[in-house]
């Protein structure tokens, strides 16, 4: 090894663990449904995202398996050579029926799509107004498109518009654009997109919400942007397929236009694999199950309720949540750690989440209750809550 790479890793990894703060990875030893298991211990699971419990259903599963027998496990190239399978063609109308835009187009990630979608329409005589709360793919994602990134304060309508001005009469830039998270995953408060539509329209902005968090929970399913009736006006949607659709992979709804110049300028999509067959046929049968029946959203939003309501009356802050992403504020780091260590030992496993990722003081572990939660175990979660909660002096 490099002596210089030598010493740069032992100087970063050392200093990490010497302040406490090398993330060590609890490793899943079952399928991630609502009980989990892990250093053989079974443990409530409240912290993936996997918001329908699509994960592990069956009707997934055998498309999955359908899908690799029919098709084999790969897609064999990148979507503009050969990679473009049937069952990627299927999966982007199915997503356009599902989100009421004209086309989409599916990636391999998120966080992919985000690299990709911004950086083919933004460039450096460009600027981006970017919510100082978005996700961490949204802020790469600007930074690789090198427009000029205008940071504006979480959610305030004012700041937003101050700066849209500012951007627009200043005369710089060629395009602008505003991006925000439709749902924002730390605290569960929900975009002001009617208002941002309002903005975009005053100052021509072009419009992009990456709704990873919100499909399949907001507007029946659908999303933050069906919720707020915007599906035709939104230039981007972005959503992911590994939250609530339970798989893997991302996407943009909108225009046939704006899709069809995706298709031959997002890097990821001519220079990365198309994702494999199973990846395919599992996401559009999960997107087939939501259109079909609201059912799985519906006992989500009871369930988020249920857990909410419970942690509200023993009195703990479960701070401004809209959705049913569920932080229990317990303030400082280091009484925050120890909640979380304290539930895992209880058998609840959620995570800690402290600052720097939110601000000083404010250290929250965060619950995610899905579907397929029973009030049984969700009852279980908030009677180990109140033990721990009183144990430590937080009520
Ligand atoms: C999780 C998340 C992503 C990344 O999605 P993946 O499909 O997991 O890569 C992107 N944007 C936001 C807002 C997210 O919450």
């Amino acid at each position: 090894m490099s002596e210089a790479l030598q010493q740069f890793l032992k100087k970063n990894v050392t200093a990490l663990r010497e302040h406490g703060l090398y993330n060590e990875i609890d490793t899943v030893e079952t399928p991630n449904g609502p009980v989990i298991k892990m250093n053989g211990k079974e443990q409530i699971n409240l912290s993936s995202n996997n918001y329908l419990g699509l994960a592990t259903d069956e009707r997934l599963k055998e498309a999955a398996i359908t899908a690799v027998k029919e098709w084999g496990v790969g897609a064999g190239a990148v979507r503009t050579i050969n990679g473009t399978l049937t069952l990627h063609d299927k999966l982007e109308e199915t997503l356009a029926h599902f989100k009421g835009t004209e086309a989409a187009i599916s990636f391999q990630s998120g966080f992919n799509c985000n690299m990709a979608a911004i950086s083919a329409v933004m460039n450096k005589h460009d600027a981006i107004l970017s919510d100082e709360l978005n996700h961490a793919s949204i802020i790469d994602g600007c930074r690789l498109s090198r427009a000029t990134i205008i940071r504006y304060n979480h959610s305030d309508m004012d700041d937003l518009r101050k700066k849209a001005k500012e951007a627009k009469e200043s005369g710089n830039y060629s395009k602008i654009m505003i991006i925000t998270d439709g749902v924002f995953s730390m605290d569960g408060d929900i975009a002001k997109l009617s208002d941002i539509m309002e903005i975009a329209k005053e100052f021509d902005l072009i419009t992009y919400v990456d709704d990873a968090h919100g499909s399949g929970v907001l507007g029946k399913g659908a999303g933050t942007v069906k919720h707020f009736g915007l599906e035709k006006e939104i230039d981007f949607q972005i959503g992911t397929l590994s939250k609530a659709i339970g798989v893997v992979g991302g996407y943009v709804a909108g225009k046939k236009l704006v899709v069809d110049w995706l298709k031959v300028s997002s890097r990821p999509f001519l220079f990365s694999t198309a994702v494999t067959p199973a990846d395919a046929a599992a996401a559009t049968q999960a997107i087939e199950v939501l259109m079909e029946s609201t059912e799985l959203c519906e006992r989500l939003w009871e369930n988020a309720r249920y857990l909410q309501d419970g942690l509200r009356s023993l009195g703990f802050d479960v701070g401004k949540s809209e959705t049913p992403i569920t932080p229990c504020i317990i303030g400082e780091e280091k009484t925050t750690q120890q909640f979380s260590r304290r539930l895992f030992e209880e058998g609840i496993y959620a995570k800690s989440i402290v600052f720097p990722t939110v601000p000083k003081g404010t250290g929250r572990v965060r619950n995610m209750p899905t579907a397929v939660h029973t009030k049984a175990m969700l009852d279980r979660a908030i009677a180990v809550y109140e033990k721990v909660g009183k144990e430590l002096g937080v009520i």
